[in-house]
């Protein structure tokens, strides 16, 4: 963490539609948005498929 405020709550598993998932708080992390935006940036480009 930057140690911005945390604004956003982010999936550590992407949760895919599942709802228990989704739900759970083990599965959560708080992030701002910076950090946010770097994780989603770097899953986004993990999961390229061609
Ligand atoms: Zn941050």
């Amino acid at each position: 963490m930057c140690g911005n405020t945390a604004e956003h709550v982010d999936h550590i598993k992407p949760h895919r539609g599942d709802q228990a998932l989704f739900w759970d708080w083990r599965n959560l992390q708080a992030l701002c948005a910076h950090c946010h935006n770097s994780v989603k940036q770097r899953q986004e480009r993990a999961n390229v498929r061609t």
